[in-house]
């Protein structure tokens, strides 16, 4: 259509007090397991991002802004509760929550971050790279165990069934 090959999203909140179009999104997708995460959305979040500019409201009359930490803000909708971004404070890009979007979504998940924090109650299984915290940060194993010790004779899953 225009010069630049551009996707666009669209997506929104569960009562649809929120409805919104997202250019350019992704198509990476990384998982959450923070503590923050867990709470907010009652399980790991799904994000992927884009530039702020990108993210256009059809509508926002639900859509409310919470201060998570001094770094970060988590936009829901305060009608029906839905969890549909997370903003660093000090600008730069948003993260839209996965599920909010309509399918195909056509995301590519690519890794799990924050595992340090992952529940207790769910096994990550599909061989994406985890991170403790940040994706630029150390590595870690699926139960949330670094990596970077230089000699690890065994590995986090010793003991374990497999
Ligand atoms: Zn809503
Ligand atoms: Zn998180």
């Amino acid at each position: 259509m225009t010069e630049t090959k551009s996707t666009i999203h669209s997506g929104g909140c569960l009562c649809g007090q929120v409805r919104f179009q997202a250019r350019n999104l992704g198509p990476a997708l990384s998982f959450c397991h923070c503590r923050q995460c867990l709470k907010t959305h009652g399980n790991f979040a799904a994000y992927a991002r884009l530039s702020p500019d990108n993210l256009l409201f059809e509508r926002q009359e639900g859509l409310s802004w919470y201060a998570s930490s001094a770094q970060a803000k988590r936009g829901f909708c305060r009608n029906c509760g839905a969890s549909l971004f997370w903003a660093p404070t000090q600008g730069g890009h948003i993260s839209v929550s996965a599920g909010c979007l309509d399918q195909p979504t056509g995301l590519t998940p690519e890794t799990h971050i924050f595992v340090a924090s992952k529940g207790d109650y769910y096994r990550l299984d599909d061989g994406l790279p985890c991170y403790l915290e940040y994706a630029d940060g150390p590595r870690c194993d699926p139960q949330g165990l670094p990596l970077d010790t230089g000699c690890t004779g065994r590995t986090g899953r010793s003991g374990r069934g497999e």
